[in-house]
């Protein structure tokens, strides 16, 4: 099993990105690159994660900020939950842990928004403890070099990947097996076209000798996507726009959106139509039409001057579409 461990890690050695949070082993900024990292690019996570460390330095300065400038920041990255428990995170940091970030696993899932898999990122790479990450890129480079079928999304394959991962990961160098591991899926043994010629597991990778590469990992059918028909409201006075707060509950949670009325079907709309979009999230698809109104139109919104408009979290969606018009007009 340790051959597994020296392969891998010797791979990393001399294939490894240089990447910011890796040349740390402080519990905050590790912390914060993962969390970012989540579901995104790491192109696009790098960019952010610069932002976010140049202003805040500390986790009191996080802890000690708005929700809407953390939100405000996090504008773009999706995921909104995301950034609100980082915030609630620190919080807990400076309140429960006398400002001192954990470094331990088993203290590290107490906060807000840190599971098994940020728990143990978190403690391997700041503390060198011995617990296997497992995430997207660990289940694919397992489930092809060993040729395991069990579907990654069921208890039973968690617990199998993760007592493999836990079997396979070095008592000496844990941070590194990690580090290497992760790597090596993000690179090399890439979703849609790994790099099986010149892999150095290709002799014994069942996966490859039994011609299941794209077959693996296997997924459990997923639920069908929640369809959602959102109109958006434009309403302009004096330089300023009506905007709402969303409620703390579903997609966007406490962002702010034009006024906004929901149908489960497509709707006609009496108001002048600008812009029509799709915008695809994991478990949604929304279908977001943008309208004009210059009449009467009852809201429960707050009127926010134009020049003011960037302190306010707005989705994506929104956000593209107000630079845009407010861009020509
Ligand atoms: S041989 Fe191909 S499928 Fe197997 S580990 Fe290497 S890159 Fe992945």
């Amino acid at each position: 099993m340790n051959d597994f461990s020296d392969k891998i890690r010797n791979w990393y050695r001399q294939n490894q990105r240089d990447l910011p949070w890796r040349n740390t082993s402080n519990p905050f900024k590790i912390w914060l690159s993962e969390i970012i990292l989540q579901q995104t690019r790491v192109d696009q996570g790098l960019q952010y994660y610069t932002k976010f460390i140049r202003r805040f330095n500390h986790v009191k300065e996080l802890a000690e900020a708005s929700e809407d400038e953390v939100l405000t920041m996090w504008q773009g990255l999706g995921y909104y939950s995301r950034g609100r428990n980082l915030r609630k995170a620190a919080i807990q940091v400076m309140e429960e842990f006398n400002g001192e970030f954990p470094k331990d696993s088993k203290e590290l899932k107490k906060l807000k928004g840190i599971g098994d898999y940020s728990a143990a990122a978190i403690a391997s790479f700041s503390n060198n403890e011995k617990i296997a990450v497992v995430d997207g890129n660990v289940y694919r480079v397992l489930a092809r070099i060993f040729g395991i079928d069990t579907p990654i999304d069921t208890s039973l394959g968690k617990k199998k990947f993760n007592e493999l991962a836990n079997l396979l990961i070095s008592s000496r160098f844990p941070a590194e097996h990690n580090q290497a591991i992760m790597e090596f899926g993000a690179l090399n043994c890439t979703p849609k076209k790994p790099l099986c010629t010149t892999c150095i597991f290709n002799s014994s990778c069942e996966a490859l000798n039994n011609n299941l590469v794209q077959q693996l990992p296997v997924k459990r059918r997923k639920n069908p996507k929640k369809i959602r028909y959102f109109h958006f409201h434009l309403i302009l006075k004096n330089q300023k726009i009506l905007l709402e707060k969303r409620s703390e509950n579903g997609i966007w949670a406490n962002m702010y959106q034009l006024p906004l009325l929901e149908f489960d079907q497509p709707s006609p709309s009496r108001f002048k139509l600008l812009h029509e979009t799709k915008h695809i999230l994991s478990h949604q698809d929304l279908f977001c039409s943008f309208y004009l109104v210059r009449d009467q139109f009852t809201s429960n919104g707050i009127w926010v001057s134009l020049s003011d408009l960037n302190k306010y979290a707005l989705p994506v969606v929104i956000n593209n579409f107000l630079t845009q018009y407010l861009n020509k007009h």
